[in-house]
């Protein structure tokens, strides 16, 4: 199965028993698997790093990256980590290629660690999968607040009465699933289909199946299930608290007073609704920090590859802000994707038998993943 790694920011198409090879990608958009397991893997790409935690986190992590070299190769003094280093060194270092040549783990006992391990721990919170026990009284498809790993997070309890957090993972797995499911219809894939399981159901449909509940049918009609899922998580992942933002919205969606019925109305009318929720500033701040923090260190070819990855990064959230309908706006065909594509770039992807150079008009971009490859290596 395809899959796409939040540490190191990969789309890996060679995972597991549906892996696809160069081939196999080089016959999109004919080939219905490729294609489909291709277009999720980027929606959770375009999805995941386009929110703000996502946004946050990267940023984070850059900073991490680039100390972690700094410190290895003692341009810094180790008491210098909390502080603004790049104004300490000399400027222009190739960072990645610092990196590359310390061993695994040769920076785990540096003071960068502590950092580390608290983002090391959050992306597992953002980006998990899993689901938690649930010991409360409310039924299932409800939705509710639980504890989890220190954090209060909204979610919904299962029909196997488990609590399924709406962290950032849970809603770009729904946006790319009702988004891949316009394109199999776009492009006539009918053949096509998911393994059927429990992480299809509690997971990748989980949103879909809490909107189903007569709750929400004043406001949500069923031809319109999946577009309006489609909306709700491309606002939430707009906002610094996604799990919070998609509860206020569901309740919104559950309040008689109608929202208009189509995708685009309802979008209009929650963007209102989240009002000061939405805005650009954790989007803009991501690049503000590359420029100004231990990244201005960066020789200036790795740079400039990082800066022009993050500005198409900054360019998803910042579209959604002005247009939250932008997903479900037409059909969600092969042209339509290429056109993404285009716009938004794309991050590295590796196929069952080596490195994809590009998919459509958009080059893979990989010294971002390499940084944060090579960071992960010499940290843990
Ligand atoms: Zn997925």
């Amino acid at each position: 199965m395809a899959q796409f790694c939040w540490s190191d920011i990969t789309i890996d198409m060679g995972k597991g028993d549906r892996s696809f090879s160069c081939t196999d990608l080089s016959s999109m958009p004919q080939a219905a698997d490729p294609t489909m397991s291709f277009v999720h893997e980027y929606i959770h790409y375009l999805q995941s790093l386009g929110s703000v935690a996502g946004a946050r986190w990267l940023s984070e992590m850059i900073d991490v990256a680039v100390i972690s070299a700094l410190l290895l190769d003692e341009h810094i003094p180790p008491n210098a980590v909390g502080s603004k280093p790049a104004h300490q060194v000399p400027p222009f270092l190739p960072i990645v290629d610092i990196l590359r040549k310390h061993p695994d783990g040769a920076a785990r006992s540096m003071p960068i660690q502590t950092r580390f391990q608290s983002l090391h721990a959050e992306g597992a919170r953002i980006f998990s999968h899993h689901s938690y026990d649930y010991a409360g009284k409310a039924s299932h498809f409800e939705v509710v607040r639980q504890r989890v790993g220190g954090e209060d997070y909204w979610g919904y309890v299962t029909v196997r009465r488990r609590f399924q957090p709406f962290n950032v993972t849970f809603i770009a797995e729904n946006m790319a699933r009702a988004l891949d499911q316009r394109l199999k219809r776009a492009c006539g894939f009918g053949a096509h289909s998911w393994a059927t399981g429990r992480c299809e159901d509690e997971l990748y449909n989980g949103l879909r199946h809490v909107l189903e509940q007569s709750r929400y049918a004043h406001n949500v009609a069923p031809q319109y299930l999946g577009d309006i899922a489609i909306v709700l998580c491309a606002l939430a992942l707009a906002t610094g608290q996604p799990d919070a933002a998609l509860e206020d919205m569901l309740e919104r969606l559950a309040d008689v007073r109608t929202l208009g019925g189509l995708p685009v109305t309802v979008a209009r009318e929650l963007q209102l609704h989240l009002g000061d929720n939405l805005h650009a500033t954790p989007f803009n701040n991501v690049i503000d920090q590359i420029q100004r923090g231990p990244a201005a260190a960066m020789a200036r070819v790795q740079y400039m590859e990082i800066y022009e990855h993050l500005k198409c990064l900054q360019k998803v959230g910042n579209t959604v802000l002005h247009d939250p309908s932008f997903f479900v706006d037409g059909e969600t065909t092969w042209q339509r994707v290429i056109s993404w594509l285009g716009n938004f770039g794309l991050t590295r992807v590796v196929a069952s038998d080596g490195p994809v150079q590009a998919v459509g008009p958009a080059a893979s971009r990989v010294a971002l993943s390499e940084l944060l490859e090579q960071a992960w290596r010499v940290l843990t």
